[in-house]
């Protein structure tokens, strides 16, 4: 994301979710939709707070199968290794850092991945290259990540970048790290004003097969030198938001890891939304003769509260609809069948003498 937007819409949410089920109340839908009574709606309307701070989309369009990821006790991810991947600073932040948290809570080793060099986001180019550099190391040690890479690209440059050279690096890294699951832009989204966004999300997508052990004719230099195929099971396709309108089959749990959440945000002092908006907005009032008690008496304090209090509250909503106390959305793709083990166990069933 890169814009600071805090518009406040005049159209309220469209449709509520009754609970977990992926069908909304026909009530609601008669009372909140001008639709006729024969159509039923396809997108939901994300429901939309007194902040609005515009972190989730317009829409839904929830699958019938939704799953609601909750919390696990213990490590049940040890072991595994999870990679996000992110075209900017702010984007894993912004909009699925509760999930990267809580996976790497329950035993993931995590990587940051950022694939542009975020020059169009500070004070100058310059500053914005270097400062963006630094919030994505600091966003990562928030998130509990074991280390953060940058790929340097361009901002809002990146769709004149050779693809086959994005994935390429990323396979490389995919197979040295052995990673698990992904985390990316989602490369089925419908809108996206970001050039980056969408070279990310398709790159993401393409290097994932392509490093996976049916791979092994991809880049065989790699393997031949060392590398080891790694297999790509789970992928996270977070929204980009507002125009994020996506199709949702999955959500996460992220209320013990909301405060990770905002300590990652408050790192991105380059671009974004949050940063040091709070200690900002408390300077701007002692020069008033003010203050806000929910910003504290110190410059940490003050980040840290703007960012739960008013940036977070579109997460809370969005799970306020589901009984959950903070939750994030996504498109996810899990482990495919194993067609061989299928064949294998029919095999076993129904084999005869000849
Ligand atoms: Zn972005």
């Amino acid at each position: 994301m890169d814009r600071r937007r805090f518009l406040s819409r005049t159209a309220a949410g469209g449709i509520a979710l009754g609970g977990a089920a992926a069908q909304p109340p026909p009530s609601a839908t008669a009372q909140r939709s001008n639709l006729p009574a024969a159509v039923t709606p396809t997108a939901y309307a994300v429901p939309r707070g007194e902040y609005n701070a515009y972190l989730t989309p317009d829409y839904h369009t929830y699958a019938s199968d939704l799953v609601i990821e909750r919390e696990q006790p213990g490590k049940p991810h040890q072991g595994k290794v999870l990679a996000a991947i992110q075209a900017h600073a702010d984007d894993i932040t912004l909009f699925c850092a509760g999930t990267v948290a809580k996976l790497i809570g329950e035993g993931y080793t995590g990587y940051l991945i950022r694939l542009s060099n975020d020059e169009k986001a500070g004070k100058t180019v310059g500053h914005g290259v270097v400062q963006n550099e630094i919030d994505n190391q600091e966003a990562a040690k928030a998130l509990g990540c074991k280390k953060a890479f940058s790929f340097y690209y361009r901002n809002h440059r990146m769709d004149d970048c050779a693809m086959i050279e994005i994935r390429q690096r990323l396979i490389f890294l995919f197979r040295l790290l052995q990673v698990n699951t992904v985390f990316a832009m989602d490369p089925y989204d419908h809108y996206d004003e970001n050039p980056d966004h969408i070279v990310a999300g398709k790159a993401v997508e393409t290097a994932s097969w392509m490093a996976s052990p049916g791979g092994g004719h991809e880049y065989p230099e790699q393997l031949k030198a060392g590398l080891k195929p790694c297999q790509i099971r789970e992928r996270y396709y977070h929204c980009r938001s507002p125009q994020g309108h996506n199709l949702v089959n999955r959500v996460v749990d992220i209320s013990s890891y909301i405060d990770h959440k905002v300590r990652a945000n408050v790192a991105n002092k380059g671009k974004g939304p949050a940063g040091d908006a709070g200690l900002r907005l408390r300077q701007e009032l002692a020069r008033q003769g003010k203050k806000l008690p929910l910003l504290g008496n110190d410059d940490e304090t003050a980040n840290f509260q703007y960012v739960k209090h008013f940036l977070m509250d579109d997460f809370r909503i969005l799970g306020k609809q589901f009984g959950l106390e903070y939750a994030e959305t996504f498109r996810y793709i899990g482990p495919e069948p194993d067609l061989r083990q299928a064949v294998g166990k029919y095999v076993d069933r129904n084999a005869v003498a000849l």
